[in-house]
């Protein structure tokens, strides 16, 4: 059985391959199309309607039971953005190391109890017949006030968790506790009911 991915990110490909695997299931990414897919207009208001949005698209071009994913930082001192809006939080085209300013800037002199966050993760997976379901993994941490490491991408250089800083912990240790990490697990117990 073969399974469309909605995504170019070779990070999020390795991940689900993990699991697809193991189901006996072949991953086919949009790295593999001949044609790209047109763009996507994510304008959902939740982390779950864009997952949708991305699957439900992708899944009518294709005619392939398609997974998507939405993930994101909700910072509770900012009443949770960027939230959705975190690869574009200091603008369409901004890179890591800018929006990593932006949210040190936003917290500049906030003390270390009130820089609570976590991340989210959205999956959402849809059936060429329609049948479709979206799961989720939550994982809880706070900013510093500091970049740290290398490793990882995005906020991981200022996400602290209790196994450490995203940026510096090695990735299996990530994947464990991940909010991708979490969902992925879910999203294996839900899937079986559907293959
Ligand atoms: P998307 O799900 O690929 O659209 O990711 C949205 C944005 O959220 C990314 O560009 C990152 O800035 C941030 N993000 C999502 N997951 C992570 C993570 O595991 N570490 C660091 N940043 C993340």
């Amino acid at each position: 059985m073969e399974f469309f991915i909605a995504t170019k990110n070779q990070h999020k490909i390795l991940e689900f391959n993990a699991v697809f695997n193991n189901l006996n299931i072949k991953l086919i990414s949009e790295n593999d199309l001949l044609k790209p897919l047109p763009e996507i207009v994510e304008d959902g208001s939740t982390f779950q309607e864009n997952a949708l949005i991305k699957a439900r698209f992708a899944s009518k071009i294709t005619n392939m039971p398609t997974i998507a994913d939405d993930s994101g930082l909700c910072v509770d001192y900012l009443n949770g953005a960027p939230g959705i809006y975190s690869a574009r939080f200091s603008g369409e085209n901004a890179n890591s190391q800018q929006n990593n300013s932006k949210l040190l800037g936003l917290l500049e002199g906030v003390p270390k109890e009130k820089r609570t966050a976590k991340f989210v993760c959205a999956i959402a997976c849809v059936f060429p017949n329609g049948a479709e379901f979206t799961v989720m993994g939550e994982c809880k941490g706070y900013i510093d006030f500091k970049l740290n490491g290398n490793s990882g991408f995005g906020y991981d250089p200022l996400f602290i968790t209790e196994q450490g800083c995203f940026g510096t912990i090695p990735l299996e240790v990530k994947n464990k506790i991940s909010h991708r990490g979490l969902a992925i697990k879910e999203f294996e117990k839900e899937i079986l009911k559907y293959i």
